[in-house]
């Protein structure tokens, strides 16, 4: 059994250590904030099925509930489209704090060593091999590091450049997001769907939502691809309370600003005697930022593969199997979302609205990008036929389309043709063909 140190106590990290505990294995979890500090004080979405894939019990019932349905609508605010209802319970809106607390007495109860308000200062290294943590001064040896340290995580740039971990997201990763609860206003109907997202709203990178939970506080969320100007804070807040009468001006909750990750995955999430996980490697969802999920299943692969292969020696060759696991599982796919998000923030505004309403997207359409695998709804020839010929219209959007896609189909074959086998020679190079893959802007 081996001695193991988890930093930051994100999901992915906690259930890493978790998992890790219950094989057997000495985990400490290192964090910088304390217990009743952690994570921000609002509701994300996640699929519900997650803690069966991790196979950890549910948390209580009262911290979570069911998610309704979901609105895109037009930059210009004129189209909207709906994306079919998920089943019951199928996705969930769940209070981080009570997430996170639910996953710390989780730790607690497999002997998980919780070390908060304990920051990790240095990665120990030595000859190129990361071997323990520095913290408050003094050297802790381990036999693997696992850096669940999030977005800014500092370790990357700590490490051998050879491994090829991008140290830093670029300015176009990260969406600066913006976040507040207002009370609903009196004699105001709740609005159908209860959710909505507006594309590029009034034509800005990135997205926003002004939405009523199940609890009746409103929630609004402004989020832009680079920073959020205060003006464009407060152009975009007035205009949703403008458009949603629900959304009163009495402040429930201050808004928060934080970094949300909408990239690819890192090209090199291991080491020798370290390893990356959750918004660390880069795990997110690059068109919506949901990366949750993707921490906690990577959690799981990592987790397993230590159990299965029984290695003690945590090196970057035999840790390459997670990365290997990752790309084929959710890494792959990734890329080609992200190639898609650089597409439509980068599409012109006038052309998005034309096609939100020219009636080539469809709502019915919308199910295909619903959560739910049995939707009936499927592209038909003949569909497919109708929607080109109304495109067509629109030669320009044709061309741009088809070399984006190109680009995204590239990229998707690029990060899985990932070596299965790790040889330094041939990683490195497979890691330059994938970062090319997102240099062209
Ligand atoms: C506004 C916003 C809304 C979001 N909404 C959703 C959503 O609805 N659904 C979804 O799936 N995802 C959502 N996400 C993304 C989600 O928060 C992350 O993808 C997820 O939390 C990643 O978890 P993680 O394990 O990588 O760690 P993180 O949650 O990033 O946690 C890292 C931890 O490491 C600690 N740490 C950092 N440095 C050190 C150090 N030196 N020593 C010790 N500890 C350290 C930090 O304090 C922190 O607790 C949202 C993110 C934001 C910002």
């Amino acid at each position: 059994m081996s001695d193991i140190a988890v930093i930051g106590f994100g999901q992915g990290g906690a259930v890493a250590a978790v998992k890790l505990a219950q094989q057997g294995h000495a985990v400490t979890l290192f964090e910088q904030c304390p217990r009743d500090g952690l994570g921000h004080p609002w509701y994300d979405d996640i699929r519900f099925d997650i803690f069966a894939f991790c196979n950890l019990p549910e948390p209580p019932r009262a911290c979570y509930t069911n998610k309704g349905k979901r609105l895109f609508i037009s930059p210009d605010r004129k189209y909207s489209l709906r994306v079919p209802s998920a089943k019951p319970m199928e996705e969930i809106s769940i209070s981080r704090r009570a997430l996170n607390a639910h996953l710390a007495s989780l730790c607690e109860g497999a002997g998980v060593r919780l070390r908060f308000e304990t920051p990790v200062e240095h990665l120990l290294l030595e000859n190129a091999r990361v071997t323990g943590v520095i913290v408050g001064g003094q050297a802790q040896r381990f036999d693997l590091v696992i850096d669940a340290s999030g977005l800014f995580s500092p370790f990357r740039a700590e490490l051998p450049d050879c491994f090829g971990v991008q140290s830093q997201p670029g300015t176009e990763d990260v969406m600066t997001a913006w976040r507040g609860f207002f009370a609903w206003e009196p004699g105001t109907s709740a609005p159908d769907p209860d959710r909505n997202i507006y594309i590029k709203h009034l034509g800005g990178t990135g997205l926003s939502w002004c939405n009523l939970n199940d609890r009746g506080e409103v929630d609004m969320f402004v989020g832009r691809i680079g920073g959020l100007p205060d003006k464009e804070l407060e152009r975009a807040a007035a205009q949703l309370k403008s458009d949603n009468a629900f959304c009163s001006s009495r402040v429930l909750q201050d808004g928060i600003t934080a970094k949300i990750a909408l990239r690819a995955p890192n090209a090199g999430m291991v080491a020798d005697g370290c390893v990356l996980l959750g918004d660390s490697a880069f795990m997110t969802m690059p068109m919506m930022g949901s990366g949750i999920e993707a921490s906690m299943k990577a959690a799981v692969w990592l987790t397993d593969w230590i159990e299965t292969q029984r290695i003690t020696d945590f090196s970057a060759a035999h840790l390459w199997d997670y990365q290997v696991r990752y790309y084929a599982e959710l890494g792959a796919k990734y890329a080609f979302i992200d190639i898609v998000k650089r597409w439509v923030l980068g599409i012109d505004t006038d052309l998005l609205n034309w096609l939100f309403g020219c009636g080539a997207v469809t709502n019915e359409d919308m199910g295909l990008v619903s959560t739910d695998p049995d939707n009936p709804n499927k592209l038909t020839a003949g569909k497919i036929l109708k929607k080109a010929a109304i495109v067509l219209q629109k030669p320009k959007l044709i061309a741009q389309t088809a070399v984006w896609m190109r680009r995204a189909v590239h990229a998707k074959r690029v990060a899985a043709a990932i070596p299965q086998v790790y040889e330094l020679s041939k990683v490195q190079a497979w890691q330059r063909r994938y970062n090319d893959c997102f240099r062209f802007l």
